[in-house]
């Protein structure tokens, strides 16, 4: 396992990062899940600020800041619902992971935490997520000095034992 690399089961609001990522939706209005949760840690000018962003298209992220999250900043990602996975879904999916990073480089940040984006409510395979979500942090960090962390908030046991298995091998 890459040595900046780290799972931690945890409610990622509570995490201490330079930016948090958010499992958002293209409108970027809020939603339940994991999206839900740090609108109600970070407070309603997290609303606010989103709302002047013009939404976000699935595969690409946008950063506001963090209001009341222990984190610096959100870095709002769009993940793609799954369809079956003839429509592209791992190609957004993996997009979603390196447009994040980018934007955490673009502002010199060096810590970012991620939820397993789009293996709630939008259904992707859990073990597939993993591991693009794995393989596409693991080949940024090798390409990008500058990140120094990036945790993997896993939220439920199901997803604790797959990045346990996949990150130890
Ligand atoms: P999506 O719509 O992208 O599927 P969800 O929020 O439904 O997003 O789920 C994404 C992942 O976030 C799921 O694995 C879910 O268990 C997890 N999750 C939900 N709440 C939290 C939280 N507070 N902190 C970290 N992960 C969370």
């Amino acid at each position: 396992m890459n040595a900046k690399i780290k799972l931690i089961k945890t409610d990622i609001t509570k995490l201490h990062v330079n930016a948090i990522v958010n499992a958002a939706n293209s409108s970027l209005r809020g939603g339940g899940g994991v999206d839900g949760a740090i609108h109600r840690a970070a407070g309603r000018q997290l609303l606010n600020e989103c709302k002047t962003l013009n939404g976000c298209a699935t595969g690409d992220a946008k950063i506001t800041a963090a209001y009341k999250l222990p984190a610096n900043y959100v870095i709002h990602a769009v993940g793609p619902v799954w369809h079956g996975g003839k429509y592209g879904e791992a190609d957004k999916l993996r997009s979603a992971y390196r447009r994040s990073l980018e934007i955490a480089v673009e502002n010199n940040l060096k810590t970012i935490a991620f939820p397993n984006i789009s293996t709630g409510v939008y259904g992707f395979p859990k073990k597939q997520a993993a591991e693009i979500a794995i393989t596409t942090v693991s080949d940024f960090l090798s390409e990008n000095e500058q990140i120094e962390q990036v945790i993997f908030a896993v939220f439920d046991d199901e997803n604790l034992q797959i990045y346990n298995e996949l990150l130890r091998s």
